[in-house]
């Protein structure tokens, strides 16, 4: 019973006198302009466990918001994803070659033709897995075989299925 009484009075007191120290906890929290002279604020917050708490509720909530809202800043989020690209691409030590883009996609679109041939439609990852190219290279070579038109073929949400005319 005594612990109801004094939550009875915690909560009087907090609609009697913590009313107007609301808003200038949060706004003190956030770094904001207080409505009220700062040391009023000091004053009553020393001496009100009530208002201790909502301080420290709103310190951990706003400390949170604060490091979501930096992370999803559009300048934070390139930064960061650059920052990954250079890890992934720029410190990789492979020797790079300059592309010659008409001979790949020539000798890709053999090797892609002959996979196809009297197999019907195949997905891109299984062309991938048959000629042992890279993905990068099959595209290359739909592209090839496209303009040629030796292909057609259907796609849903997840890739593309290839086809070659000559099959059917
Ligand atoms: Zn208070």
């Amino acid at each position: 019973m005594g612990k109801n009484n004094i939550s009875k009075t915690k909560e009087a007191l907090k609609t009697n006198s913590c009313e107007k120290y609301e808003l200038a906890i949060t706004n003190y929290v956030m770094g904001e302009k207080i409505d009220i002279p700062q040391s009023e604020l000091f004053e009553h917050l020393a001496k009100c466990r009530s208002c201790q708490d909502d301080l420290k509720n709103w310190r951990a909530t706003y400390g949170t918001m604060r490091a979501t809202e930096y992370d999803s800043r559009p300048e934070v989020k390139q930064k960061n994803e650059a920052f990954i690209k250079e890890l992934v691409y720029q410190n990789n030590g492979t020797k790079r070659t300059p592309i010659d883009f008409k001979w790949d996609a020539g000798s890709a679109a053999g090797k892609v033709y002959n996979a196809l041939k009297g197999n019907g439609e195949l997905p891109i990852p299984v062309l991938v897995q048959k000629t042992g190219l890279k993905e990068y290279n099959i595209h290359q070579a739909i592209g090839w075989l496209a303009k040629e038109g030796k292909i057609q073929g259907n796609k849903d949400d997840k890739t593309a299925y290839i086809r070659l005319k000559s099959d059917e």
